[in-house]
C-alpha cells in the first residue's frame, strides 16, 4: 500500500488509497490535499457502541464516543453501529433475552455474532473514522 505525501490531516493516517478518482486516506478516507473548514462544528456522528467486560456486553449510544468509553469499565470494544437510540433500544429488544439488566448483555450468541459482523475486518475506530469523514466531507462541500 502506497503512503500519503503527508500524514491525513483528519486522522494522522500514512496509508493512501486511491477511491472515487482522489488520493485518499486509506484509514478513513479524508480526500488528500482537503482542508476541513475551522469555522464548521464537527459532524455530529451517532453510534450504537458494543462493550465488552468480562463476559457481559453493553449496548448503548453516544454522540461522543471517546469521552462516553473512557467513562465505562470494559476490557474490549466489539464495534460500532452507526445509529442513534432509536437503533439503541431496537437492539435492547433484539438481544432482550440475553439482557442481564440495564444495558447488560451475556457474551453470547446471537449477539457476539452480530457484533462480529459489524466489525468486520476493520477496527471499530477505522469505522468511526470513516463515518466522521464522510459526514465532514459532506458540510465541506
Ligand atoms: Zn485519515
Amino acid at each position: 500500500m502506497p503512503e500519503l505525501p503527508a500524514p491525513c490531516l483528519l486522522c494522522r493516517g500514512e496509508r493512501a488509497e486511491r477511491a472515487d478518482g482522489a488520493i485518499r486516506c486509506a484509514r478513513c478516507g479524508w480526500r488528500f490535499g482537503d482542508a476541513p473548514d475551522p469555522d464548521l462544528p464537527p459532524p455530529r456522528v451517532d453510534v450504537v457502541y458494543y462493550l465488552r467486560w468480562r463476559d457481559r456486553i453493553k449496548i448503548g449510544t453516544t454522540a461522543n464516543p471517546r469521552q462516553r468509553l473512557a467513562a465505562i469499565r470494559h476490557e474490549e470494544l466489539l464495534a460500532f453501529e452507526r445509529g442513534d437510540r432509536t437503533l439503541e433500544h431496537s437492539r435492547h429488544i433484539e438481544f432482550a433475552e440475553l439482557r442481564l439488566g440495564g444495558e447488560w448483555f451475556a457474551a453470547a450468541d446471537p449477539l457476539v455474532t452480530h457484533a462480529s459482523r459489524l466489525r468486520g475486518d476493520r477496527e471499530p475506530w477505522d469505522s468511526y473514522l470513516r463515518w466522521f469523514a464522510t459526514d465532514l466531507a459532506a458540510i465541506t462541500g
